[in-house]
């Protein structure tokens, strides 16, 4: 009986393929980096082909170093990296331009437009997000009127798909046009309450439906991966946008569970079940995941600046060489000793929402060294983070049980349990930290029968660390109230007079 899955993950800045086996192990991993393009400033994108050249040969060598033999692949699930968006010929399949990523902002003013026409309120209610160029919508309405093709595209002579969409129109046999619910989700052109694609949206932007994909569960059978790839037909099975997936693979599958993946920022979600949960504070509704038709939802808030603070740290200020030494100089102090960092860097984001917002580092006295500096900053990733848990509880209503850690930055322990300490919960990480790849392939697995049911899956997801907080409730609370008044003076700073 086929027993393995593997999960393709196409993310920012490469193309992994991971393989697991029945018991959710990693039996062998391959990833291949791409080029980022920056045409001019603020604008990034990634070339199609080198998307999907290095997403095969990712799956191609992980199947070869993991040695087993295709007949054993039960399944494969694709999880990538949100929002970017592509335009392809139905006929020929070739991309009519570069893939525009998350991160380009050259939407900004057609953003502004949709605002300045008042169509806000109904982007918030319909489909949760706050209206941000970062989505795709404007991305795709921005290629058909850059590329003049409003007419192929009503003709339904054009595909749009995010990169899901791309790798599945690429990868599956009789080419489906297809993407998933929390793709979907993520566009700012689809009701997350009704699950379809919102008209009102899609005139805005001038956008027809011929163009869209149509849009399939989570996890479920979507096609065969087409034999030329790896020489026999196995089912693709599943789809999800990176933190849905995440989220998934963290087991986060009841109401009130959530995970934070600290990298380069850190991502919040927390499953709010099958109710759409609004914010009073700024964090995005959004489709957790959908299956048997069935949609469970989750709140999301970001933080901008989180190991990109220890990056600074090691490559603008020189204080350290390596993020790990983080970890013991932290370690070597008491306390920040009053001392806060604020790395507000681009502006605050959830739940302050202030552009003008700028880093800094406050409460420095005679004695400040090195150690409070770096020690700060770690301090710092932990509070925003905090910050986000407490908006979410807020707008639930409950505070939660646990946080499930993930992510490059989730290997410090100070952190962690600094984590902890200021949030007054424990902080758990999986033994498997590749949670976005395993999100996907529980998913797979799931549609295909390698495991039978959510609870078998919950009884899969293993903890490697569980931290208590150690902080008293006083303590906590001055830290708080500190990191509060620091963020305070940070803000409105960039605003011109
Ligand atoms: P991304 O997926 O965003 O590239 P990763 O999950 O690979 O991020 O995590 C890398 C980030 O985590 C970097 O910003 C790095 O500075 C930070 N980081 C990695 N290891 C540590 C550590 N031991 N302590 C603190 N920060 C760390």
């Amino acid at each position: 009986m086929a027993k393995y899955v593997i999960a393709l993950d196409q993310g920012t800045t490469s193309s992994r393929a991971v393989v697991f086996d029945e018991h959710a192990q990693i039996v062998a991993m391959k990833s291949y980096e791409f080029e980022q393009i920056y045409p001019q400033p603020g604008w990034v994108e990634h070339d199609p082909t080198a998307i999907l050249n290095t997403q095969v040969d990712a799956l191609r060598e992980a199947v070869r170093i993991s040695g087993i033999s295709v007949e054993e692949i039960a399944a494969i699930g694709i999880t990538n990296q949100r929002e970017t968006t592509l335009l392809w010929d139905r006929e020929t399949g070739r991309p009519l331009h570069n893939a525009i990523v998350w991160q380009c902002r050259r939407t900004a003013p057609i953003v502004k437009k949709l605002c300045d026409d008042g169509y806000e309120p109904h982007i918030r209610r319909v489909t949760g997000l706050v209206p941000d160029a970062y989505f795709s919508g404007t991305k795709l309405s921005w290629l058909l009127d850059h590329l003049d093709v409003h007419d192929r595209a009503e003709r339904g002579e054009l595909c749009f798909g995010t990169v899901d969409s791309f790798l599945a129109w690429n990868l599956i046999a009789g080419r489906p046009h297809v993407t998933d619910a929390t793709n979907a989700s993520r566009t700012m052109l689809f009701d997350i309450e009704k699950n379809e694609w919102d008209d009102t949206l899609l005139d805005a932007l001038r956008i027809p439906r011929a163009v869209l994909p149509k849009v399939v569960d989570s996890s479920g059978v979507i096609g065969m991966l087409d034999p030329a790839i790896l020489g026999r037909a196995i089912p693709v099975a599943a789809i999800a946008g990176d933190q849905h997936s995440a989220l998934f693979g963290q087991g986060c599958f009841a109401p009130g569970m959530m995970k934070n993946t600290y990298g380069t920022g850190c991502f919040l979600l927390m499953n709010t079940g099958n109710r759409i949960a609004r914010s009073e504070n700024g964090l995005v509704s959004t489709i957790a995941w959908r299956i048997g038709g069935k949609c469970t939802y989750a709140l999301e808030g970001s933080v901008f600046v989180a190991g990109a603070a220890i990056q600074w740290l090691r490559d603008e200020m020189k204080l350290i060489e390596r993020a790990s030494e983080t970890e013991i100089i932290a370690n070597s102090i008491e306390d920040c000793g009053g001392v806060y960092l604020v790395p507000t860097f681009t502006g605050l984001g959830a739940p302050y929402w202030d552009m003008y917002s700028r880093g800094l580092i406050i409460g420095l006295t005679r004695g400040t060294g090195r150690a409070h500096i770096v020690r700060a900053a770690l301090e710092s990733i932990a509070y925003q983070s905090a910050d986000l848990v407490q908006a979410m509880a807020t707008d639930c209503g409950r505070r939660p049980a646990e946080l499930r850690v993930d992510g490059g930055a989730s290997a410090n322990q100070f952190l962690m349990q600094f984590q902890s300490d200021v949030l007054g919960c424990r902080v758990v990480r999986p033994a498997v930290i590749e949670t976005t790849a395993l999100g996907a392939a529980l998913m797979a697995g799931l549609a295909v029968g390698v495991w039978k049911d959510m609870d078998e899956l919950s009884r899969i997801w293993r903890m490697d660390l569980s931290l208590a907080p150690k902080m008293d409730d006083a303590k906590r609370e001055a830290s708080l109230k500190g990191w509060h008044r620091a963020v305070e003076r940070s803000m409105r700073w960039a605003q011109e007079d």
